[in-house]
């Protein structure tokens, strides 16, 4: 086992965002050309990104940059100049594809600033302005090619508390609140939240990077990135939201009481318009995140029951919004239970109405990522298929309303506003069909603005007006032979054979003599072909005007969008929750306020749906009273493990209102669920295996409740026989002492004598069949206990060498006949001896003396003798 410091560099977890920050060189020392001056210049204020420096067509990087880019994008690393001593590394890439590199830096951890021109070079003094006009980061980055979520989150920490605020940056709000600094709390929302890159004062790097040393949050790569630290001024920040919220003071947000809250929530937003250089527009909003209303799932937990692969397991979602939406409601359990049974109510509506099923189907399948639409325009990322997908979305809501208003009288969750003036102002304005592969002087609807419509038909009818021009000329000079023709030097002109020159009208103006002919222009011609030469330009022109209006007018009721986006999700999220409601065998759980759990025929749904052996369901029964504890023993490979799981997993399920594969369940609402499953060493942190194991178990111990939902699965392995069972049992019996619903898998099947000493235990064992040779696991947890492990049966099965097999049985055989009685691998024998007292020879031989002594009857000298002798045996004993 390896032993390293918390800061070694070798913390695959820990990615530094500085990693570019090599080029320290002062702008005013730099030699050379003026355009290698504003690099320098401009890497100065840019010293952690890759800075994609924009010439011509290409983004290039230079010096170290360069030998990044080359490294991490496979790049040529070429170089500027010719003298050795001075030559520049460079590389580049054309700018069209920068998407592209862009991703792969940022999955790299790197940070990019796009550095643009900023002026028309064509109008340009010298050498054409240059700025960044953007920063992008990993937890700042609008993935185009993914719909998952994408967190950005600011830690806030003092001595005794923190401000945590995170948002997605492809959604419009900002959730934040102030907790006290209790790192298990912490590490399980940092672990159930897809967090991308954490902000946080820079004067907090240690205490930060010791906190994301842990193991659960190693497994993130979370980018960190430390901040300047006045930045979490809560009174700068309290100014900086006032003014970007437009309010006059913090109140609403509920953050008037809360510095840590509000400093990290004004850092975050700082930080954002920093990145995207724009007032960000689309963050309309900011709510306190209470994780009180939610069920706690420690970070141990959120791996243990594997929560991702069950919602992808259970995922029936359409649209990006509804994907996103039900991860969420997946990691955010819920602990009221009207809200639980208002979701239920929700699906059970839709579930009978196949009609509105199907409609509601069709329609979502036309739903683009409408919140990472607006938060691009918001990001200043201007793109037509953006505003064609909010017009298209806008355009479905009356479609949708049509569909659920009826089912709003049953349930106010169908309930859904209509945004009529954008909604009418989008189609009017922005074109349906828009050509996105070349959407440019395409993007506005005809009958918008007089001047583009009349643009447009110079553009599109110019051969015609030309030809009717023609037609017109040869009528007014006879010339039948007069033509309109074009050419780069001259543009439009007239030619006119040197036969015809004498009827000429004296408005031509001669400009080119050829052979056999002239060439003149007339006012007309030449005021027709500016028009027509400059089309195109002006049509842009106007049409960006007019796009930036609609992008404006877009973000002017980002909050009526993003409640609509809301709504979708729901709607979304609902019809997957009617979909899996259809499966076979799925039921509504009853949720209750009594401290129960009683399932019925209940079954895993990640499991059966990936084993090919049809699934044995199993009864869980739990409660307060007589059965809080359950000791599961039983075989390798029975299905402990999948049934205890199975149980929490039914339970979130049920709390967040789905319903459940079980023919009947009857669910007390659970308010923490903790896991102590498997093992993983974290040698960089210097911590065993088994140190992970009792972190996780302490985590368990300190902050179980009489409410919580316990799973374990193993605990002790990890150490001498007598220790881990010394400790599982102390373990067992202090949950026994209690009330909270545990459900214990082991192989000690010592704990089960535990049933006998306190009435809340009961033992249960997973049902095998032994047939000829073999071991045919049933799958079926039944009453009672068991020491059959039949491992080295399992080790044969998983393909262990015969001869090992064989030399293993032996072993066993010799062990079980010999060591009786002294043996730790004889569970029996073993129990006796840890916890029942043993007796002591010298005490029991000294107690039979005593009591063979007839004091009534004794002469002081026997009495002499007798003591004598029982100090003689002391001596000799001892
Ligand atoms: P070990 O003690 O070795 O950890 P275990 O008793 O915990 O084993 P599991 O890992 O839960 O056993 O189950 C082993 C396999 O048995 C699972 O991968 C699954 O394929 C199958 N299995 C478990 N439970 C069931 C069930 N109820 N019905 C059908 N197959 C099951």
């Amino acid at each position: 086992m390896s032993m390293q410091s918390p800061n070694s560099t070798l913390n695959p977890g820990i990615r530094s965002n500085r990693l570019a920050a090599k080029d320290q060189t002062d702008p005013k020392d730099i030699k050379g050309t003026p355009m290698l001056k504003q690099y320098h210049a401009i890497k100065a204020e840019h010293k952690d990104c890759i800075l994609f420096f924009r010439l011509g067509d290409f983004y290039e990087m230079f010096f170290e940059d360069a030998k990044v880019g080359a490294r991490v994008l496979d790049l040529v690393l070429t170089s500027r100049g010719k003298d050795p001593s001075t030559k520049v590394p460079m590389c580049g890439i054309p700018y069209h594809a920068a998407e592209n590199y862009i991703a792969r830096l940022i999955k790299a951890g790197y940070k990019v600033a796009i550095c643009e021109q900023v002026e028309d070079p064509a109008e340009a003094k010298g050498i054409v302005k240059r700025d960044v006009t953007r920063i992008i980061s990993s937890g700042t980055y609008l993935d185009e090619n993914s719909t998952d979520s994408r967190v950005l989150i600011c830690l806030n920490p003092n001595k005794k508390d923190i401000g945590i605020s995170f948002c997605d940056p492809t959604l419009g709000t900002i959730q934040t609140n102030e907790i006290p600094f209790h790192t298990p709390k912490i590490i399980q929302l940092l672990t159930k939240l897809p967090v991308y890159e954490c902000l946080y004062p820079e004067s907090k790097t240690e205490a930060m990077k010791e906190l994301f040393n842990h193991p659960s949050l190693k497994l993130k790569n979370i980018v960190l990135s430390p901040y300047d630290d006045w930045c979490f001024n809560p009174d700068i920040a309290k100014k900086s939201l006032c003014e970007h919220f437009t309010l006059a003071n913090l109140h609403g947000f509920g953050l008037e009481e809360k510095p840590l809250a509000t400093a990290s929530t004004g850092a975050l937003l700082e930080y954002l318009r920093h990145m995207n250089k724009q007032p960000l527009q689309h963050l309309d909003k900011v709510s306190l995140y209470t994780d009180e209303e939610h069920v706690f799932i420690s970070a141990a937990a959120f791996y243990g029951l594997e929560l991702n692969n069950l919602v992808k397991t259970l995922d029936h979602t359409i649209t990006p919004l509804g994907r996103r939406k039900l991860y969420s409601w997946f990691y955010h359990p819920l602990k009221d239970i009207k809200q639980i049974q208002n979701r239920q109510h929700a699906t059970k509506i839709l579930k009978d109405q196949a009609g509105i099923q199907k409609d509601l189907k069709n329609l979502l399948s036309k739903i683009p990522d409408l919140e990472k639409n607006i938060s691009r325009l918001s990001c200043g990322y201007i793109h037509a298929k953006d505003l064609l997908a909010i017009r298209n979305t806008l355009a479905e809501l009356p479609n949708f309303k049509k569909i659920i208003d009826p089912l709003s009288n049953e349930n106010p969750i169908f309930q859904m506003e209509d945004i009529p003036d954008l909604r009418t102002y989008l189609l009017k304005m922005v074109n349906e069909d828009i050509p996105l592969a070349k959407p440019e002087g395409k993007v506005i609807c005809r009958g918008v603005h007089d001047d583009l419509d009349q643009l447009r038909d110079i553009q599109e009818n110019g051969r015609q007006w030309l030809k009717k021009l023609q037609e017109e000329e040869i009528k007014r000079t006879g010339i039948n032979s007069l033509k309109i023709g074009f050419n780069k030097v001259f543009g439009y002109y007239i030619e006119i054979t040197k036969v015809h020159a004498k009827n000429v009208p004296s408005d031509y103006i001669r400009k080119q003599t050829l052979v056999n002919a002239e060439r003149y222009i007339t006012p007309q011609l030449k005021e027709y072909e500016e028009k027509i030469l400059t089309a195109q330009d002006k049509i842009i022109n106007i049409e960006n005007r007019l796009i930036h209006e609609i992008r404006q007018e877009i973000l002017n009721q980002s909050l009526a969008l993003h409640q609509y986006c809301e709504n979708l999700a729901t709607l979304d999220v609902l019809y997957s929750f009617c979909v899996l409601a259809q499966s076979p065998n799925y039921i509504v759980p009853t949720v209750t306020q009594e401290s129960v759990i009683d399932i019925k025929e209940g079954r895993h749904p990640f499991v059966e749906k990936n084993t090919e052996y049809p699934f044995t369901a199993n009864d869980t029964l739990l409660d307060c009273e007589e059965n809080h504890l359950i000791i599961l023993t039983g075989p390798n490979m029975a299905g402990k493990s999948t049934y205890i799981r199975q149980t929490a997993i039914l339970v979130i399920m049920a709390q967040v209102g789905s319903f459940i594969p079980a023919q009947s369940a009857r669910v007390g609402i659970v308010d923490k669920i903790f896991t102590r499953i498997g093992a993983h060493d974290d040698i960089s942190k210097g911590q065993s295996t088994f140190m992970v194991e009792m972190n996780e178990t302490a985590d368990i111990l300190n902050n179980v409740t009489d409410r919580s939902l316990v799973i374990l699965d193993e605990i002790g392995r990890g150490t001498s026989t007598y220790d881990g069972l010394s400790l599982a049992w102390a373990l067992a019996e202090h949950l026994a002492k209690g009330k909270t619903r545990t459900l214990f898998a082991t192989h000690f099947h010592e704990l089960t004598s535990l049933a006998e000493l306190f009435p809340g235990v009961k033992n249960y064992n997973v049902a095998v069949k032994e047939w000829k040779d073999k071991i045919i696991f049933l799958h079926k947890i039944i009453p009672g206990s068991t020491d059959d492990s039949y491992g080295i049966y399992v080790a044969k099965l998983a393909g262990i060498p015969e001869q090992i097999i064989a030399r293993a049985r032996h072993k066993l055989t010799e062990l079980e006949s010999t060591s009786r009685g002294r043996n730790p691998i004889d569970p029996n024998e073993e129990q006796l001896n840890l916890f029942t007292p043993t007796p002591d020879p010298v005490a029991e031989e000294i107690k039979n003396s005593l009591e063979n002594i007839d004091i009534q009857n004794l002469t002081p000298l026997e009495a002499l003798n007798q003591l004598n002798e029982l100090k003689r045996k002391l001596e000799k004993d001892c």
